[in-house]
This record gives C-alpha cells, sequence and structure tokens, in this order.
C-alpha cells in the first residue's frame, strides 16, 4: 500500500514536471512576443511604441500634464484599445497588450494579490507570493506576472487570490 502511495506520488510529480516542460516548450517565439508586447494577441499584428499621448489624446490638454502622458506604451497598429504600458526604461513592455476587459481583470488582480504580500498577510515577500502562485497555475515564474495573463489566466489567479484570503 505505501510502495502504491509513492508510487502514485512520483507518477503525480512527474506529471506536474511533464506540465511546466509543455508549457515551457509551448511557449515558442510568438507566444513570446506577445508577452513582450511586439504581436497584438487579438489581432495578431505587429505594435509599435508610442507615448501616452496617443493612448489618451482626451487627456493631453490637463494641466497639469499627467505624467502618464509622458510613457511610453505599446500600442496595436490595428486597433487603438490595444495596448500595453512598459516599465521605468519605457522600452520594457509590462506584458502582453490587453483590450478594456483585461486590463480590467489586471487592475481585479492586482488589487486581490497585492495585499496577500504587501500587508504580508498570506506571503512575508512578494517573490514568495509569485512563487505560491507560479505553483497553483502550473505556469513557470518567468511568466507568472498579471501583466503577461490572457483573461482566463488572469481570472484563474483571482480565484487563487480569494480563496486563500477567505
Ligand atoms: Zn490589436
Amino acid at each position: 500500500m505505501k510502495f502504491l502511495l509513492i508510487l502514485l506520488t512520483v507518477a503525480r510529480l512527474f506529471s506536474n514536471n511533464t506540465n511546466i516542460f509543455i508549457n515551457s516548450s509551448t511557449m515558442n517565439e510568438t507566444y513570446l512576443k506577445i508577452t513582450q508586447g511586439q504581436i497584438c494577441p487579438y489581432c495578431n499584428c505587429a505594435t509599435k511604441l508610442v507615448t501616452g499621448d496617443e493612448i489618451y489624446p482626451h487627456r493631453i490638454h490637463e494641466e497639469p500634464r499627467p505624467k502618464f502622458l509622458d510613457k511610453k506604451y505599446y500600442l496595436c497598429t490595428q486597433n487603438d484599445d490595444h495596448y500595453v504600458g512598459t516599465y521605468a526604461d519605457n522600452i520594457t513592455s509590462l506584458g502582453r497588450l490587453a483590450d478594456k476587459t483585461l486590463r480590467q481583470l489586471k487592475h481585479e488582480g492586482h488589487n486581490v494579490f497585492d495585499p496577500l504580500w504587501k500587508t504580508q498577510s498570506h506571503f512575508e515577500s512578494q517573490k514568495a507570493a509569485y512563487d505560491w502562485l507560479s505553483a497553483k497555475m502550473q505556469l513557470p515564474l518567468e511568466f507568472t506576472h498579471f501583466g503577461m495573463f490572457t483573461d482566463e489566466q488572469c481570472m484563474e489567479a483571482i480565484r487563487y487570490c480569494r480563496e486563500i484570503s477567505l
């Protein structure tokens, strides 16, 4: 009986690893380009690096001038609702291009995930929180970021965060 349990555990470990392996190997060049903001995942087209003036044209006359207007964004070349911001370097994308629905899901995701480590209610560091989420989602750590998630992945992550927040 004990042997059987060990065998099952090993089999489960192996299948988990296989999943991770399959996930990694399917993260091909296109997937990488999507998560790096170089291809629009909705239109499958190229993107361009623009300033906030192109993303928020209705806000360019505000005084004082909003700081986000001088940030850079990757914008879809076919649909101006598809965009993503960049890190402080104004070149590295925060993840995949998002539409309005995905932007809301990412926002909601951070709202339920960040307090888990910021208040140290569940994790002692941001790293520990991402390690946990990566294992729950069976995603490599480098792809475990709300900015890279699809709608479905955001919803999955939100569900896990809500489960442990209860
Ligand atoms: Zn697009």
